[in-house]
């Protein structure tokens, strides 16, 4: 079983909720990508389905813990996404409504829906689960996991616990490193770029695709540096010009104006941008005014690819406003 590292509040609330036999029957567990969102989701199953719970926390040996696990449990159920935008659809919650009213197989008598990586889903879809998600079954339990609340209805929220996963500190995630897979050398040079997220440092040290990012996003302030508009424009194409392509560019820019900004201020709030170095040498050639002005610029970026605008036309409009937003 993975472990959760940090987020001592989290476990503390999802321990006693099991311990005291108040265990909520529907859940959802938000933050960025990369804090361990599903994690905390299958430590809810192993609590909920393990048979023999100790102080609150799953025993991890147990059958049911290990096929938790292991994605083998037959009473865990992970609603499949569909689509371009990798969203759940009204089919496939009204099938997951009618199986809730199946009763489980196993010791504990209990059933787990899980829902990761909740985006775009219709509201038709999360309407249809309303009825289930406020009055369940005995038995049957729902975990969604989000980057944040704003993926649901508010009609859902308030049906839900909502519990937040946060990044963990830089020394938590070296040791979480260093205790998994990586030598010492490695855990430090992850932690220099994506500090106390233990699942980005772990995708840095394990995925080319990142680290290439996080070389891009140093070009980015090298770009907006020299004023070079037409370097700011290639550099941000190379992401890619998918929506994942651009949610990751837009991101990693937003983070590096946000360090550049705390720099500029002389702020000593702890750098979130993959490359904070950079960021400080951004913070040399522009205030924190224009930093702020630059985040807005980034925001109306994002609004317009989620209004489908031709990916082209809004880089080359970014661009632009950064530039002018940088003099
Ligand atoms: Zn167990």
């Amino acid at each position: 079983m993975n472990r959760i590292y940090g987020n001592e509040e989290l476990l503390a609330t999802l321990g006693s909720m099991v311990t005291r036999d108040r265990a909520a029957h529907s859940v959802i567990f938000y933050g960025e990508k990369g804090t361990g969102r599903k994690t905390a989701a299958k430590y809810y199953t192993s609590l909920l389905l393990c048979s023999s719970p100790e102080d609150g926390k799953p025993c991890g040996v147990c059958a049911s813990c290990r096929n938790v696990a292991a994605d083998n449990h037959p009473d865990v159920y992970y609603a499949q996404p569909s689509g371009k935008l990798g969203a759940y659809n009204v089919e496939t919650t009204r099938q997951i409504c009618r199986d809730a009213f199946t009763k489980p197989n196993n010791d504990t008598g209990r059933k787990v829906y899980i829902f990761r990586d909740c985006r775009n889903t219709e509201a038709a879809a999360q309407n249809t689960l309303l009825k289930v998600v406020e009055e369940p079954p005995d038995y049957a339990y729902f975990i969604f996991t989000a980057e944040s609340l704003s993926a649901f209805l508010p009609t859902i929220i308030s049906r839900c616990i909502s519990l937040p996963l946060s990044p963990v500190t830089e020394d938590e995630a070296r040791r979480a490193l260093t205790e998994t897979d990586f030598t010492k050398e490695q855990a430090d040079e992850a932690v220099s770029h994506f500090h106390g997220n233990i699942g980005m440092c772990r995708e840095y040290l394990l995925d080319g695709e990142l680290r290439k990012q996080v070389d891009l996003t140093k070009r980015l302030a090298e770009s907006i540096i020299r004023k070079d508009e037409y370097e700011l424009m290639r550099t941000l194409g190379e992401f890619g010009t998918e929506r994942s392509s651009l949610r990751s560019a837009f991101t990693m820019a937003d983070k590096l104006i946000r360090d550049a900004a705390v720099f500029a201020k002389g702020s000593s709030a702890a750098p979130i941008s993959c490359c904070p170095d950079a960021a400080q040498k951004l913070s040399e050639v522009i205030s924190a005014y224009q930093a702020a002005r630059i985040h807005s610029c980034i925001s109306k970026a994002w609004d317009a690819v989620c209004g489908n605008v031709n990916a082209g036309l809004v880089l080359t409009a970014l661009c632009a406003d950064i530039m002018t937003a940088a003099v």
